[in-house]
């Protein structure tokens, strides 16, 4: 097998490419670093690293059995950072997956987002659902670019039969996600463990529900092995308000960090919470690592990195 991975050196896209390696595949690792780290890929003999912008164009040598589009900022606060690359990595980047995909006879796999969902009026949301999102609100740059991204994939299966897959990550955390990522765990863990104050945004009731990065991994490589082209849900359903989770993480870190208030941002779902069925049904799939088991993960990389206590 050799596989293209799109956002090789970001949190996901890493964990992809070690997946595939360990299996003995080849991996194409494409990034263009703006908030990948080469550092996050390991050497291996079966690796090649391309620095390329995927919106500007792709170029693969050889032949290629899968496609991975995994590219794209992810965090709320790259929103206001790389508007502009968001929307070309999930406008253009997408068509030039999938153009790669269609010359190399290649099947393609699509990183969409729970931000489909916009600020859901369904909940828990099931993959039926077609959302609601503020096409100019901050968020709008991620939210609309992946709806294209997955029409876009929708229409190359439809229309020149491109064999595809289509996930829908919701909030998803584990090591190698930047310190400075800006998203709430992140965010959370770093704080408590340098005894800095803890920034809820908002009053703190909104809920997320939280995946460790080996449970999508997992669902990731058993959707590869089914046949199914509609989108699904990869998430862990268990449901926290974004206070409940500043409190879990003080008391995980022991951490005597306060807890403070920030205005919430632009468009901030309300509510956020996958109803897996899909996932269960079809691949046979389930979360299964604990959240308190996760952040401990998550916490020893921050250690392992550097980040000590104050
Ligand atoms: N959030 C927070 N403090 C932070 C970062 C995020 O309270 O320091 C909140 C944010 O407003 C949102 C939730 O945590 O309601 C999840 O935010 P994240 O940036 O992780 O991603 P989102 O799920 O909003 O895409």
């Amino acid at each position: 097998m050799r596989i293209v991975i799109t956002g090789a050196a970001g949190f996901v896209g890493s964990h992809l490419v070690d997946m595939f390696l360990s299996l003995g595949y080849e991996v194409v690792a494409i990034d263009n670093l703006i908030t990948g780290k080469r550092s996050n890929l390991t050497v291996n003999k079966n690796l090649t690293f391309l620095e390329q912008n995927v919106y500007k164009y792709i170029e693969v040598e050889g032949k290629v059995d899968w496609v991975l589009h995994f590219a794209s900022p992810a965090s709320p606060i790259d929103f206001m950072k790389y508007p502009i690359p968001i929307l070309k990595v999930g406008s253009s980047g997408t068509i030039n997956c999938l153009g790669l995909a269609k010359a190399k006879g290649a099947k393609f796999f699509l990183a969409s987002t729970s931000e489909v969902y916009g600020d859901p009026l369904e909940h828990p949301q099931k993959e039926t659902y077609v959302g609601n999102v503020d096409p100019i609100s901050e968020r709008s740059v991620y939210d609309e670019s992946k709806r294209f991204a997955e029409a876009a994939t929708m229409a190359y299966h439809r229309f020149h039969k491109i064999n595809v897959r289509i996930i829908r990550i919701f909030n998803t955390y584990g090591p190698r996600m930047r310190p400075e990522d800006g998203r709430v765990l992140s965010n959370f863990i770093t704080q408590a463990m340098t005894g800095k104050p803890i920034t809820v945004y908002g009053d703190g009731s909104q809920t997320r529900s939280f995946q460790y990065v080996s449970d999508l991994v997992n669902g990731i490589t058993k959707l590869m092995d089914v046949e199914y082209q509609l989108p699904v849900n990869l998430g862990n359903p268990n449901e926290f308000t974004i206070l409940e989770l500043a409190n879990i993480v003080k008391k995980i870190t022991n951490s005597s960090s306060e807890i403070i208030f920030k205005p919430l941002p632009d468009a901030d779902p309300k509510r956020r919470r996958p109803d897996i069925s899909r996932a269960k049904e079809i691949l046979k799939w389930d979360s299964k690592v604990s959240l308190e088991d996760g952040l401990k993960k998550m916490i020893d990389y921050y250690k392992s990195i550097g980040l000590t206590k104050v």
